[in-house]
């Protein structure tokens, strides 16, 4: 078997928020999908080491805002590669709510989810949520961010301004070119401030949880 093969499959890329005991939390996930039309329904799969996983447990409701294709960079950071435990998310950017009482973030974000949990499914590291919709919103005029070309804006493939059919390799000899380690199995590029061989050997992935070990050096 190839395992590569798998990543060939597309995503998009959205912010999951939830709310518990007044806390907010938030998280970017890519694995959001519609299920039937009629009634609204979608599926979210979510890490369990995610605190927002545990926000949308105990609440059973969650929301999703859309990213954008030129979303903040440091909005997917904060959202993406830091602990609601640590920092609040929320600071400074601009947020929302739905009628629903659900909160969900515009900045960056071309639409937004209002959702309710009707089903659980339980996996050993991650948790698949059936939820109806039962708002729904667009917001700024722009296209959807896919997971392939964010990993290509973090590797320096794609400049932030050139659109995604525009890609084409850097010259030989770009001086752009640098080291990054990207995670095997989801393709998550690391992004830390810690150079990446002085994190501890405990250090998941923050969007597949696997573990330090499944991390590959690259240049490109
Ligand atoms: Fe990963």
């Amino acid at each position: 078997m190839d395992p590569s093969a798998l990543f060939t499959i597309s995503y998009g890329l959205y912010i999951l928020c939830a709310e518990h005991d007044g806390r907010k939390n938030g998280c970017v996930i890519n694995t959001l999908s519609q299920v039937t039309e009629e009634p609204l329904t979608v599926s979210i799969i979510v890490m369990k080491k995610n605190l927002t996983h545990d926000f949308v447990k105990a609440s059973g409701r969650f929301s999703i805002s859309v990213l954008g294709k030129h979303v903040p960079m440091e909005l997917i950071k904060r959202f993406g590669f830091q602990s609601g435990r640590d920092v609040d998310k929320f600071k400074d950017f601009e947020c929302s709510k739905f009628d629903t009482g659900d909160v969900l973030i515009r900045c960056g974000c071309i639409a937004a989810l209002s959702c309710k949990v009707i089903n659980a499914v339980d996996f050993p590291t991650h948790t698949v949520f059936y939820a109806r919709v039962e708002d729904a919103t667009k917001l700024e005029n722009d296209k959807p961010m896919t997971y392939e070309l964010y990993r290509d804006l973090k590797t320096g493939k794609v400049k932030p301004d050139e659109e995604e059919s525009d890609k084409v390799p850097l010259p030989a000899g770009e001086p752009e070119k640098k080291e990054y380690w990207q995670c095997s199995v989801c393709h998550y590029v690391y992004d830390g401030d810690i150079p990446f061989e002085d994190l501890p050997d405990d250090y998941i992935c923050p969007l597949c949880g696997q573990p330090k070990a499944v991390f590959e050096k690259h240049k490109g």
